[in-house]
This record gives structure tokens, C-alpha cells and sequence, in this order.
């Protein structure tokens, strides 16, 4: 099964060539700074990888959705998780919530500084009390005439430090038990909002090169024209989003898994024990080919609900399986390959390390595991 067309391979290169050149070097300098230097973004706006998609009038790409799955498959091939989550959740976890719902004059405003990587976009979602329950969410915003007050506070934001634009969830109506999905909306924040402050960056296990952060939101002024689709219905938006979300999310994981898979079969050809090479011992053996199916598996299911998604379908039932699946493989990926690679299996100096630490935050970001069957059980009219 192939997704991509020759135009995808050219995409892919090009992708390949700048993350080999200006981001597999630096790694280990941003995980140790906590943070990618906000140049990156500018640079990759050059190339043309922010908003592949979006419409060329606002400096997108015009492309296709398998070209987006081109760049992070790319991104996450990089062996930085960070990387590839920083660069998902500018292009496609924050932003579309102004390209699919924005007004005219906003994505007008907006969208070419995000295109050019001049403007770096965050999703605030998740408060300190609570991520799973989404329609739980206490940020309110109250209408004052042709503005919104925000008041509230958001928790584990990624990109959330170094962010110009936070896409915000905040309930305008406090709503009955049976309607409190439909007070919540999606607001627009620039950084220099009087009244919106970002709080403390966060110290993660994994992921560190990712910037993570709290915010805090005291009487945040905003004009009505930067509420994004429609007052109250902006939870269903919301969801539509997060599809995407977990969409991306299974790319990331199966492409990083098959990264630390082919660093393992490396290393267990090389490693020798008892008289021969790793590799040749039947178990290790079993235990990748075990491996590469569970791979293989989840690219399959990967791709096919990309190509639901991409038909225009509703695809919840099936990105909640992807994300459900491969968090959870690459999970065992992360710890079979550990095992493989011994003592150095453990060391910071080996990639293998901080895939393992990387790669734990996906059973629980962007939707845990036990809210996917949830929303997989919830399908199955359970
Ligand atoms: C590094 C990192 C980056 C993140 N980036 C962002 C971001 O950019 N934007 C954003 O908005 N959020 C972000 N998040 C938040 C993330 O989406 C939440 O952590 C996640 O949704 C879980 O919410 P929680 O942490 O509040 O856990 P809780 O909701 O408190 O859940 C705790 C445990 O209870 C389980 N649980 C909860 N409800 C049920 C149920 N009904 N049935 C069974 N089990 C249940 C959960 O599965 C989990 O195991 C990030 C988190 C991390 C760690």
C-alpha cells in the first residue's frame, strides 16, 4: 500500500536534506537548552514546510494531506521527539483551528506570519485540574460588549514558553450537565495581550527539548472578531481538530519507532556476545521481527485513516485507534529495543535512551490511552 506520488518523494528529500543538515546536529545542544531556538522557525517557513496545506493566498502550500504526512514522518525520523511535536503542533494541532474556523480577516492577518515561521502557535486545551474531561474546562469568557474578558489558567503546553499565538479553549456559558460541551469555544491570544502571562516552564522526562509551560489568563481582553467558528458549538471544532491531532500523533510514533528499530538492528549486528554477533541469536531475532510487524501494523492503520480522513470522512473512530495502537507500540518498541542495546541501552549518549523517554508521553498527550477506548468503546455503541 503506498499513499505518495512521485511530487511526495521530491517533498520527502527535501525534508530529509534540511533535517540531516540544520536539525540532527543540534539535538543534543536543544535538549540540553530545554528549548529549539525560535530561528528554526523562520528557516523551515523558507523552505516551504509550515502549511503545506493551507491555501497559497495566505503563503501555504496548496498541497495535499499525505504531503503533510511526508513532513512529519520526516520530523519524527530526525530521532527528536521534540522536534517533531513542536513542529505538529505549530502546523497542525494549533493553527488549523484559524484556517477551519477562522474569519476572513484574521486568517488574512494571521496565516502568512505562521506560514513564514514568523509566528509561533501554541494549543491550550488541558487546565492544571484536569485534561481528559475537556468539556470539564473552567477558563471562561465572558462577553463585555464587542469583547471577550478570559480569566483562567492552562496546564502542559507545548510549544507554550516560546509561542505568539495561543489557540485557546474557554467556556462562554456555564450550560447544563447535558450541554456543557456546547459553552466551549476556541479563542485567538497574541503573547503581548495585557493580562495574559506565560507562567513556569515545566521539567519533563522526556521530550525536553520541547518547551512546556502554564499560562495564566486575569481579565485577557479580546475582540469578538478573535472568538474562531461560531459562539458554542466550538467543542465539536475542538474535536475536529483533535482527529487531526491523533492523526499526526500516529505518524510520529510509527516513524520514530521505525527509526529506533533500524538503530537496534545496527546495533545488534555489531554487538557481539558468546562468540558471534546479536543479531544471529534466534531470540533477538524473533523479538525484531516481532517488532517490525507491530510497525508495519500500525503504519497500515496509520495510513488508512489518513486516507479517510483525507476522503473528507468522519474519521473519529479510526484516529482514535491509530493513536490508541501505536502509543502503546511504540511503547514496547521503546523497551524491547532498550533491552537490546544493554547497558548502552541506558545511557544518555544513545539516541535509544531518549526515545524510550520521548515516546512515553504518547500513551498520555493528545488523549490518553484509556479516553481513546472510551471513544473507541463510545463507537461501538457501548
Ligand atoms: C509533555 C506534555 C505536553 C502536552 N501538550 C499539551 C498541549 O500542547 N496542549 C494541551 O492542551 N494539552 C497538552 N498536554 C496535556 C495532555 O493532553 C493531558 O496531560 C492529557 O490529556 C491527560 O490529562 P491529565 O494530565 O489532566 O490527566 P487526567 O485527565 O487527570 O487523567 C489521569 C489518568 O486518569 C485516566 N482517566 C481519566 N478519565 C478517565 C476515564 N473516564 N476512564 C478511565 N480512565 C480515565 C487517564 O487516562 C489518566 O491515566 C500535554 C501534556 C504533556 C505531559
Amino acid at each position: 500500500m503506498t499513499i505518495f506520488a512521485e511530487h511526495h518523494h521530491l517533498f520527502r528529500a527535501a525534508v530529509r536534506a534540511f533535517v540531516d543538515r540544520e536539525v540532527a546536529p543540534q539535538i543534543e545542544a536543544w535538549e540540553a537548552a530545554g528549548r529549539i531556538p525560535k530561528s528554526i522557525w523562520p528557516r523551515m517557513g523558507a523552505l516551504g514546510f509550515l502549511g503545506v496545506e493551507y491555501d497559497e493566498k495566505y503563503g501555504g502550500g496548496g498541497a495535499d494531506l499525505f504531503t503533510t504526512v511526508v513532513l512529519h514522518e520526516e520530523c519524527a525520523r530526525s530521532r527528536s521527539g521534540s522536534f517533531a511535536m513542536a513542529v505538529g503542533v505549530h502546523t497542525d494541532m494549533a493553527s488549523p483551528h484559524l484556517y477551519w474556523t477562522g474569519s476572513e480577516a484574521l486568517k488574512e492577518k494571521y496565516l502568512p506570519a505562521i506560514c513564514r515561521g514568523e509566528k509561533l502557535c501554541a494549543i491550550a486545551v488541558t487546565e492544571p485540574g484536569g485534561g481528559s474531561d475537556v468539556a470539564a474546562i473552567r477558563t471562561r469568557a465572558a462577553r463585555d460588549g464587542d469583547h471577550y474578558v478570559l480569566n483562567g489558567s492552562k496546564m502542559f503546553i507545548t510549544n507554550g514558553a516560546l509561542a505568539d499565538l495561543y489557540f485557546v479553549a474557554a467556556r462562554v456559558e456555564a450550560g447544563d450537565a447535558a450541554q456543557r460541551h456546547r459553552g466551549i469555544s476556541m479563542f485567538l491570544v497574541e503573547r503581548e495581550t495585557p493580562g495574559f502571562t506565560v507562567g513556569r516552564t515545566l521539567d519533563k522526562t522526556g521530550m525536553r527539548a520541547s518547551d512546556t509551560a502554564e499560562l495564566s489568563f486575569q481579565d485577557v481582553r479580546l475582540p469578538t472578531s478573535h472568538l474562531l467558528g461560531r459562539e458554542g458549538v466550538g467543542f465539536y471544532e475542538v474535536m475536529r481538530v483533535f482527529q487531526r491531532e491523533r492523526l499526526v500523533a500516529g505518524v510520529h510514533a510509527v516513524a520514530m519507532a521505525e527509526r529506533a528499530l533500524e538503530d537496534t538492528i545496527a546495533y545488534v549486528r555489531e554487538r557481539q556476545a558468546f562468540g558471534g554477533p546479536l543479531s544471529e541469536k534466534q531470540v533477538v531475532r524473533h523479538k525484531l521481527a516481532d517488532l517490525a510487524t507491530l510497525i508495519e501494523a500500525g503504519k497500515r492503520l496509520t495510513y488508512a485513516a489518513w486516507q479517510k480522513h483525507a476522503a473528507g470522512d468522519d474519521a473519529v473512530r479510526e484516529a482514535s485507534m491509530v493513536k490508541l495502537f501505536t502509543a502503546e507500540m511504540a511503547n514496547r518498541v521503546a523497551y524491547d529495543c532498550v533491552q537490546l542495546h544493554g547497558g548502552y541501552g541506558y545511557m544518555r549518549e544513545y539516541a535509544i535512551e531518549r526515545f524510550a523517554r520521548d515516546v512515553r508521553l504518547f500513551t498520555i498527550g493528545g488523549g490518553t490511552s484509556e479516553i481513546m477506548k472510551e471513544i473507541i468503546a463510545k463507537e461501538l455503541r457501548l
